[in-house]
């Protein structure tokens, strides 16, 4: 009887001393647990420092855009008024110019006839690129307006190809055209469409050599109406396709005219109709330009 009281003694004890380093081990654990839980603190509030940082850095881009995009607005809507500030002298010159080749104001001698022409000539490029600038300018102050309406573009580009007839011959270019005429129409501003048909064409016809091939192309879905303009000319380089589209950049024209600014004025005036333009070319093969409208 008195062993069997011995041995639940030891029992409870050993139990006890169990339980005993159980609550020590278990102390020990919740020091850690809360020296963890503190790191773990500090860095939850490191992380927030950080995010404050980058929605403060966040709110300064914003304003800095905001008001980088003021200035570019500022600066186009100055470039426009300049523009136009020259259009009207630059009219009056051509105007004169003509009456004295025309030989209303006097008689001119041919000598006088050759330096009227060269500052004719002149005169006309600058005007050509004080309307581009002016229609750059005011497309980028936001003061161009899309007027849209019903347009068949089939006849649009059958109107323009027409009107190049002698260009296309003057070079001997060969112009095939592959255009669906059952597309229906699309919204869209007649006039700056046939700009940029325009445009896309006089670049064709102006970088490809003499005798070569400009194919013109229509086709559409359901969505959208898309229309390409490609030569078999000296091409553009990869690096080049990404530069054509910005103003005053001018790649394989040396020996053309031109100010650079007609593919960036066509693909404004796209985008102003929420349509898309890009080029698909291949050194030394041609280039394909193309352009979406949507329905
Ligand atoms: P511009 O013809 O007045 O120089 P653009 O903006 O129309 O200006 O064209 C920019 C540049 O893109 C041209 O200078 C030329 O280098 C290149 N480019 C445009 N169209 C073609 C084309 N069909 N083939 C080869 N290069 C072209």
């Amino acid at each position: 009887m008195a062993k069997k009281k011995m041995n639940e003694a030891a029992a409870r004890k050993r139990a006890e001393k169990t339980l005993e380093e159980s609550r020590q081990n278990l102390q020990q654990y919740s020091v850690k647990l809360e020296k963890m839980n503190d790191k773990l603190r500090e860095s939850l509030n490191k992380v927030a420092e950080k995010d404050q940082k980058m929605y403060d850095l966040n709110q300064r881009l914003l304003v800095a855009n905001k008001k980088l995009r003021e200035l570019d607005r500022m600066k186009s809507n100055f470039v426009a008024n300049v523009s136009h500030e020259l259009k009207n002298p630059l009219t009056n010159i051509k105007d004169a110019l003509s009456i004295i080749v025309e030989g209303t104001a006097g008689e001119v001698n041919k000598e006088q006839e050759r330096f009227v022409a060269i500052a004719a000539r002149n005169t006309d490029r600058l005007y050509r690129l004080v309307v581009d600038i002016l229609t750059l300018s005011r497309i980028e102050a936001g003061k161009v307006e899309p007027r849209i309406e019903d347009v068949d573009l089939a006849v649009l580009l059958e109107d323009v190809i027409e009107d190049f007839t002698r260009e296309l011959a003057r070079k001997e270019l060969t112009l095939d055209k592959n255009i669906q005429h059952d597309l229906g129409t699309v919204p869209a501003d007649e006039d700056k469409i046939t700009e940029v048909i325009i445009n896309l064409l006089t670049n064709a016809i102006k970088y490809t050599p003499v005798r070569g091939l400009i194919t013109v192309k229509l086709t559409g879905t359901r969505e959208e109406v898309c229309c390409e303009i490609a030569d078999n000319g000296p091409g553009i380089s990869k690096e080049n396709q990404k530069k054509i589209f910005d103003k005053f950049e001018r790649i394989t024209a040396e020996k053309q005219e031109g100010a650079g600014l007609g593919l960036p004025i066509a693909r404004e005036l796209v985008h102003l109709h929420q349509g898309k333009m890009w080029v698909v070319s291949f050194p030394g093969k041609g280039s394909r330009f193309v352009f979406t409208l949507p329905r």
